[in-house]
C-alpha cells in the first residue's frame, strides 16, 4: 500500500515536458500552454492619455472661473499640437496629453462658449491623465513560460501587439478500455454486457485537459488483443491511459500484456477510495497509466493522480491546481482507513460561506453521483470527520482544466 500523497507525486514525476513546440495565431491559442517567457515590446499606455472627455490644461493656469481659449479639438487616435500656455485642449478619453498639459478637466466641471471653455472646478494637478507606463513597460516580464493561455492573457498579449505565439504541441493521448463484459454505446447489447462508459468519458477528460485524443480503443480480455492495441497507442501517443484489468483477477491481462512487450510495470494499492489498484508502465519510454474499472473510481483516479502527470507532460509550470478547505455536510460522519474521496457539491449557504453537501450512495458503482457533484471532499485515512467540518476540496473546474 502507498499513501495518497505519493501516489500522486511518484505519477507527476513519471513523466517529462515533451517539449515540441509549434507557433498558433492568436486566435487559436486559448488552452494551449505558452512555450516562451512574453517580455513587454511596449510600454503601456505608449503615451499619456487622458481618462475622461473634457480638457487639457496646465495646472497652474486654473483660477476659479476662469475662461481659457481652446486650441484645438483633438479625438482619440489624433496627435495633438504642444499647449500653448494659457490655453485648454478639448479632449476624450483615450486622446493623447499634449506637450505641455498636466492635467484633464472633466467636461461636466465645465461651461463651453465660442471657442473658449470655462473651468468650474478646482482641479488635482495630474489628474484623469493615465500615464505612459502605468501599466507595462518595456521590458517587464509579462507571461511566464508554462501558463494556460486563457482570454486574460491573449487580451494582454495582443495590448502589445503580437500576433503569434510559441506554445507547446498538443500532447497526445490514446485511450484503452478492456473487458469482454463491455459493448459500446448504440450497440446490441447481450443480457450480461453493460456499456462502455469509461472511454467517453477518459477522452473527454482528456480533451478538456486540452490534450488531443488520438485513439479511444477498446480490448478484450486477451493478452493478444490488449497488445495490439497498446502498440498502437505506445507509437501514436505521448502519454496512455488505460482502465480495467489491472487487478489481480483471472482476466485481468494488463500487466502481463505490458510486461511481454517490454514494458515494466508497478502495480500500487493505493490508500485511496475510490481508487486503490493503480498502476505505472512504461513501453518505449511512454508512460502508461492504468486505472481501476469502475468509472467512479476512474474518474476521481484521473481526476487527482492522472491530471497532474498530463500537467508536467504538457509543459505547463502549475501542474497542481489549489485545494480549498470547505465545510462539509453530511448525514453521517465519515471514517475509512483509506484516504476517502466523497462526490460532493458546492453551494453557498446563508452567511456567504461554500459548503460542500455529501452525495447520499458514495459507492463506487454509482456513476450517477458523477453528474451531480462539482468536486472531492477529502477525508483523511483513520479519522472521523462530522457534519460541519472543514475538509480539502478539489473542485473538478480546476482538476480538470
Ligand atoms: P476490472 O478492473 O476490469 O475488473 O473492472 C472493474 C469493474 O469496472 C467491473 O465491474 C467492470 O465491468 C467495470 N468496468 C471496467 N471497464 C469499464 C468501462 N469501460 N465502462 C464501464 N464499466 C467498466
Ligand atoms: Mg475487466
Amino acid at each position: 500500500m502507498i499513501s495518497f500523497d505519493d501516489a500522486q507525486q511518484r505519477l507527476a514525476d513519471a513523466g517529462v515536458p515533451i517539449g515540441t513546440t509549434e507557433h498558433v495565431p492568436l486566435t487559436q491559442a486559448a488552452g494551449r500552454i505558452l512555450a516562451e517567457v512574453v517580455v513587454a515590446t511596449l510600454d503601456l499606455p505608449p503615451a499619456d492619455n487622458s481618462a475622461m472627455d473634457g480638457y487639457a490644461i496646465r495646472a497652474t493656469d486654473f483660477q476659479p472661473g476662469v475662461v481659457l481659449p481652446i486650441q484645438e479639438r483633438s479625438f482619440a487616435g489624433d496627435k495633438p499640437q504642444p499647449l500653448t500656455p494659457g490655453h485648454a485642449t478639448r479632449l476624450f478619453t483615450g486622446s493623447i496629453i499634449p506637450i505641455g498639459a498636466d492635467t484633464v478637466i472633466m467636461q461636466e466641471d465645465t461651461e463651453e462658449a465660442d471657442g473658449e471653455v470655462k473651468l468650474l472646478v478646482a482641479p488635482r494637478p495630474g489628474q484623469h491623465v493615465r500615464k505612459r507606463g502605468e501599466d507595462t513597460t518595456t521590458g517587464r516580464e509579462l507571461i511566464a513560460a508554462g501558463t494556460l493561455l486563457t482570454a486574460a492573457h491573449l487580451t494582454l498579449l495582443a495590448s502589445q501587439g503580437v500576433a503569434t505565439v510559441t506554445v507547446f504541441t498538443r500532447l497526445r493521448m490514446g485511450i484503452l478500455t478492456t473487458g469482454d463484459e463491455l459493448v459500446a454505446p448504440g450497440e446490441p447489447r447481450g443480457e450480461a454486457q453493460i456499456y462502455n462508459s469509461n472511454g467517453v468519458m477518459l477522452a473527454t477528460l482528456a480533451t478538456g485537459l486540452g490534450a488531443e485524443v488520438v485513439h479511444v480503443l477498446h480490448a478484450i480480455d486477451t493478452k493478444e488483443d490488449l497488445q495490439r492495441a497498446l502498440r498502437t497507442l505506445v507509437d501514436d501517443c505521448d502519454l496512455v491511459v488505460s482502465v480495467g484489468g489491472v487487478s489481480v483477477g483471472e482476466r485481468d491481462l494488463v500487466k502481463p500484456a505490458i510486461e511481454d512487450l517490454g514494458g515494466t510495470l508497478d502495480l500500487w494499492k493505493v490508500k485511496m477510495k475510490p481508487g486503490k489498484p493503480v498502476a505505472l508502465a512504461h513501453i518505449d519510454d511512454t508512460p502508461i497509466v492504468c486505472l481501476p474499472g469502475n468509472p467512479v473510481s476512474a474518474f476521481a483516479v484521473f481526476t487527482l493522480l492522472v491530471s497532474p502527470l498530463i500537467r508536467r507532460r504538457q509543459g505547463r509550470a502549475d501542474i497542481f491546481p489549489a485545494v480549498y478547505a470547505q465545510t462539509l455536510r453530511t448525514e453521517q460522519p465519515h471514517q475509512d482507513d483509506r484516504e476517502e474521496f466523497l462526490r460532493v457539491r458546492a453551494s453557498t449557504a446563508t452567511g456567504g460561506n461554500v459548503e460542500l453537501t455529501a452525495f447520499g450512495q458514495q459507492g463506487s458503482g454509482i456513476i450517477s453521483s458523477l453528474p451531480w457533484a462539482s468536486g472531492l471532499a477529502r477525508i483523511p485515512a483513520g479519522t472521523a470527520v462530522y457534519d460541519g467540518e472543514k475538509v480539502a476540496y478539489y473542485d473538478f473546474s480546476r482538476w480538470l482544466a
